[in-house]
């Protein structure tokens, strides 16, 4: 299960607006609208997924920590849970900047998608 990231379309008044690739995006300023459904879906979920992963490994890290310092507490004394919430802020410093470049990195190869302005005809200025 991928959570789908959210688009960012950016009008050409200048409005910006988050929206989910296929749904359909109006602009909150001048309200024009734009589609999409053009985005490759294959393309776009692989990035996700990538993204994804690469959360799910920060994440990962945590929980080996959490594994190990947990029981040890119990078994050594809880001043090991001390040691422990030590570890695991060091390692959310010192991994926290790379898990956000390996993001930036992964989100930055995407290629440009156009996306087409939806014509409904004369809006009147
Ligand atoms: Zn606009």
């Amino acid at each position: 299960m991928v959570k789908p990231l959210g688009l960012v379309v950016t009008c050409g008044c200048g409005g910006r607006g988050r929206v989910e690739p296929g749904a359909t995006w109006s602009c909150p300023s001048c309200g024009r609208t734009y589609e999409t459904a053009d985005i490759p879906g294959d393309e776009y979920a692989a990035v996700a997924s990538e993204v994804n992963r690469t959360k799910l490994r920060a994440l990962a890290g945590f929980a080996v920590i959490a594994a190990v310092f947990v029981p040890l507490g119990f078994v050594l004394g809880a001043e090991l849970w001390i040691t422990g919430a030590v570890v695991l802020a060091v390692f959310y410093f010192a991994y926290g900047p790379k898990l956000k470049r390996d993001v930036r990195r992964i989100v930055g190869g995407l290629p440009r998608w156009t996306v087409r302005e939806h014509d409904e005809g004369p809006t009147g200025t």
